[in-house]
């Protein structure tokens, strides 16, 4: 519909840019299977990104499946309901049970201090999620996995770019999961990739992600196909040449709502954490004690043609798929439920004008 306003919008390179990064492929003929674009972008996001390892997937779910896999990650696996459907997902397709643990009131991330009372001989790890660009109690969890053996993948799909005193989201735990999706901070169409702190790593994932084949003749392990083409990786290379500005136009976007809704009685914003450089991915607001319910405010923005998203709702806990499995009950829960009935994810993206911000504050608090 036109003039509706999206709750993301994918933010692209100028024709031309990009027109000039897939030239040559029109005579290399080169179109996939880790070609120069590919092998280009990880060199440029081991540098953005400040990490010594990391590969690239076509997108950020199977990104995740294959670093449980190649983490040989079995039993049960503690992570929060609080989240896209990808991370619960990824831990049952990969033949695991997820244990589900509360999350934080205020940053919305899993809240260490019930991780212990979850564990039990089966548990081989932890998959935390960086709720929103908020990063987790990294090290409380580093303590509890040191503690008790466990592996730490991060759902690091928010925090593109996110750093704590100077350490980059991508050098926490055993390895990050990057999602690159269209309506990411930052994309390469479809796309994702793990950066991990051991590179032995590296031929496991590779394997993974193409087939297992080392050579015409020569295929010594079982893998699928997740392998990134030129195409996306050229998207990719563009976008990163334009971050900093695309983070700095977010960053606007972001203020602008904040000073429009902070003080407001009844509405609950994310607080900037200490020491963390933000990169303004969302703008959650928790409708918790307000005049209008979450569900009648995303009413009257739909109204006006201005779709926010209930995001994350439902609870991965209660999704329709499981029904009836054990553990999977969102009163387990109660702060996700909560936070999961009360949250709406207002448009945010970095063309998005001050106007329009404006506009959905003022009807948000007529
Ligand atoms: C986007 C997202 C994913 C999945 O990434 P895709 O690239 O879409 O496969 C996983 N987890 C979270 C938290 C996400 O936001």
């Amino acid at each position: 519909m036109k003039n509706t306003i999206n709750v993301a919008r994918s933010s692209m390179p100028d024709f031309e840019e990009y027109c000039n990064e897939i030239k040559g492929l029109w005579d290399s003929r080169f179109l996939t299977n880790m070609g120069e674009k590919h092998l280009q972008l990880e060199t440029d996001l081991k540098a953005y990104l400040g990490t010594p390892n990391i590969t690239l997937f076509t997108n950020g779910h199977l990104a995740l499946e294959n670093i449980i896999t190649a983490l040989d990650l079995h039993g049960e696996i503690i992570t929060s309901p609080f989240t896209f459907a990808s991370t619960t997902h990824a831990i049952v397709r990969c033949g695991c049970t997820p244990v589900f643990c509360d999350i934080n009131y205020d940053d919305y991330t899993i809240d260490v201090s019930r991780i212990e009372s979850l564990i039990t001989e089966k548990t081989s790890a932890i998959i935390p999620i960086h709720v929103y660009g908020n990063l987790c109690d990294t090290d409380g969890i580093k303590k509890i996995a040191d503690k008790y053996d466990l592996k730490i993948i991060y759902d690091a799909a928010h925090t593109f770019g996110v750093r704590k005193n100077d350490i980059s989201s991508a050098n926490f735990g055993d390895a990050s999961m990057f999602s690159f999706h269209a309506t990411k901070v930052f994309h390469t169409i479809e796309g994702g990739a793990v950066t991990y702190s051991n590179p032995t790593l590296k031929d496991k994932l590779n394997d993974l992600k193409n087939f297992g084949i080392h050579g015409p003749e020569n295929v010594p392990a079982i893998g699928g196909n997740a392998k990134m083409n030129e195409f996306a990786a050229a998207m990719g290379i563009c976008n990163l040449r334009h971050i900093d500005v695309e983070i700095e136009k977010r960053s606007r976007v972001y203020s602008c709502y904040t000073e429009l809704l902070s003080g407001i009685s009844g509405i609950k914003l994310c607080s900037p954490q200490p020491d963390v450089k933000p990169n303004y991915a969302y703008f959650p607001v928790v409708f918790d004690e307000y005049k209008y319910s979450r569900d009648k405010v995303f009413d009257i923005l739909a109204e006006n043609n201005i779709i926010a998203r209930k995001y994350f709702y439902p609870l991965t806990n209660s999704f329709e798929c499981y029904t009836g499995r054990p553990g999977f009950n969102d009163d387990e829960t109660p702060i996700a439920k909560f936070t999961a009935e009360h949250v709406l994810c207002l448009p945010m993206y970095a063309d998005l004008s001050l106007e329009d911000v404006e506009r959905i504050c003022t009807l948000i608090i007529r």
